[in-house]
């Protein structure tokens, strides 16, 4: 049966990073007859361009019926005056909302052969590998009210709403519940349920859900604590569960522990397992255009489109074998490049990744 797998580059390096990602499911795609056709689009600052809107209709109308999304980056300088609602993010924004992506998948695992480029001892992040799951479509970024306001005294005032509805909570509890089951079985829920109600109201539903996962050890840490935890210690963590806004900052920390946020990808994933895939960095406008990006995040992001959206385990391992085999081979884009290793550009690490798949085929 053929999958459709919606491509959406985006700005900046966006273009050069998705390339390789191609080459490498168009190689498995004819080696293990996986019955992808990919469908190109646009989003971000390209789509604007073009359409005059960051997600036009032609965008949503390709990415409704696939079956799964592949996106680079969006953003860069030649967007940032124009008004916030058609800035290029709000097109990764409205892909998220419109597909319902509310669970959001982001792995810190560090290979050992870039333990060097960690800024933390090797003792402490060898071996890392541990997942966050981040709430994607509430909290924060899109509770009502929001905006700028003047007050009674004249003075004007910036204000965000944050919500989690009871159903928002618990379904993105079960989401990082399963993931735990298939890992160490361990759960950290991140809150500050010491100061805010909403997130005080959010421990009190994940404590609930955890009920029917008893096979998993939950715990709970305040976000303060949980940031300096990342950094102090970071293998004490299996799945990390937390909201938006709270993700959004933690897998930022939890990547650099992993050396380069070329190397990082993720998934976002809605009820029935379609999902958006893309490396968690953004477009990079300073290296744009000349073909030094680490492809690597993207290439990790097709993979795990491979485990969550087509169940395809051993397709997927095969990529993050085939990374971990160039890696062996010593080939590094600059972000990773220590002395002594092979200084490749972008498509060249895509190279370096098919050949690591047909020499092991
Ligand atoms: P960034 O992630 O694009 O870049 C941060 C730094 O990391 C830069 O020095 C960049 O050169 C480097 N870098 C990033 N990816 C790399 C890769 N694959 N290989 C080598 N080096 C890499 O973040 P930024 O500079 O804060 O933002 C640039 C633009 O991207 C902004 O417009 C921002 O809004 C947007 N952005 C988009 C996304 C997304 O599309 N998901 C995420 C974050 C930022």
């Amino acid at each position: 049966m053929t999958k459709k797998i919606a491509v959406l580059a985006g700005d900046g390096i966006g273009t050069e990073i998705v390339a390789e990602a191609i080459k490498v499911l168009e190689f498995l795609n004819a080696d293990m007859a996986l019955g992808f056709e990919f469908e190109n689009g646009l989003i971000g600052g390209a789509a604007y361009d073009v359409h005059g809107t960051p997600f036009p209709q032609q965008t949503i109308d390709l990415v409704t019926p696939a079956d799964a999304i592949l996106l680079g980056a969006v953003g860069g300088y030649k967007w940032e005056s124009l008004d916030i609602s058609m800035r290029p993010e709000k097109g990764l924004l409205g892909l998220r909302s419109t597909l319902n992506l509310f669970s959001n998948l982001r792995p810190a695992i560090l290979y050992p052969q870039l333990a060097a480029a960690s800024t933390l001892k090797p003792e402490i992040v060898s071996g890392l590998d541990l997942m966050i799951v981040r709430e994607l479509t509430g909290g924060i970024y899109f509770g009502q009210p929001r905006g700028v306001r003047v007050l009674e005294n004249g003075e004007r005032q910036g204000f965000n709403t944050a919500t989690y509805t009871e159903s928002e909570i618990r379904r993105i509890a079960h989401s990082a519940f399963k993931i735990a089951q298939k890992r160490n079985k361990k759960l950290c829920s991140v809150d500050k349920a010491n100061v805010l109600e909403c997130t005080e109201f959010w421990r009190e539903i994940v404590t609930e859900v955890g009920k029917e996962y008893p096979d998993v050890a939950l715990s709970h840490m305040y976000v303060d604590n949980a940031a300096m935890q990342l950094v102090r210690a970071p293998k004490q963590f299996d799945v990390i569960l937390t909201s938006n806004l709270f993700g959004d900052v933690l897998s930022d920390c939890a990547s650099m522990l992993t050396g380069s946020i070329g190397m990082l990808p993720s998934a976002s994933l809605n009820e029935t397992g379609k999902g958006m895939y893309e490396p968690i960095h953004g477009s990079a406008p300073d290296i744009a255009g000349k073909n030094i990006a680490n492809p690597l995040a993207t290439i990790l992001s097709a993979a795990m489109m491979l485990r969550y959206t087509f169940n395809n385990e051993a397709a997927a391992a095969r990529i993050e074998q085939a990374v971990n085999d160039a890696l062996d081979a010593n080939v590094r884009t600059v972000d990773i490049y220590s002395e002594g290793m092979t200084k490749v550009s972008c498509s060249e690490m895509g190279d370096a990744v098919v050949t690591a798949l047909k020499n092991r085929s």
